[in-house]
């Protein structure tokens, strides 16, 4: 296993939209692995492979608590197949938007199906925390970060602060 690079906003490739996974290999495996142990690392609990530059349908997820056994979720072309029209509120962040947080409404409840590890086809009913988090990497695959559901004002404050960002890593690697 090895650590990717986290690509971060704004960078074009994070607007591009997946493609289906073909087949689920030793080469496919070897990157969720990559994935899971980059978004261990972040450390996060959601990884899209979009966010290390690969637009293919994968997603790593982890929303186990700290003190808890680990227990990772692989999501190969998932597909959100009902949403409820009850919904939550949390603040998220994105691993592509490091340090910046907004309260997000989503439906509550979401139904998913998606090939797993071993590329068998799973079915799953998602609610809360990992209901919220399973959208949020869904939109990644779209080509939808978090941001876009804010006023226009609030998402450029975001994108500024973050090109100021990316300008002061660049200075220190100089
Ligand atoms: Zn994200």
């Amino acid at each position: 296993m090895s650590q990717r690079k986290i690509i971060i906003e704004p960078d074009p490739i994070l607007r591009k939209k997946s493609e289906l996974v073909e087949k689920v290999d030793q080469s496919l495996k070897k990157l969720l692995d990559d994935m899971l142990e980059t978004m261990y690392a972040a450390p996060g609990i959601g990884l899209a492979a979009i966010q290390i530059g690969i637009p293919k349908r994968l997603i790593v997820l982890d929303v186990s608590k700290e003190d808890h056994k680990k227990d990772p979720l692989y999501l190969i072309n998932p597909e959100i197949t009902f949403t409820s029209k009850k919904t939550s509120i949390y603040e998220e962040g994105c691993l592509s938007l490091p340090g910046h947080f907004a309260e997000i409404e989503r439906p509550a409840e979401c139904h998913l199906s998606f090939i797993d590890y071993e590329g068998k086809k799973k079915k799953l009913k998602a609610h809360g925390l990992l209901a919220t988090c399973i959208q949020h990497e869904v939109d990644h695959l779209n080509g939808v970060l978090f941001i876009d559901y804010l006023s226009k004002l609030k998402k450029d404050m975001i994108i500024k602060k973050l090109i100021k960002q990316k300008k002061e890593i660049n200075k220190i690697i100089l």
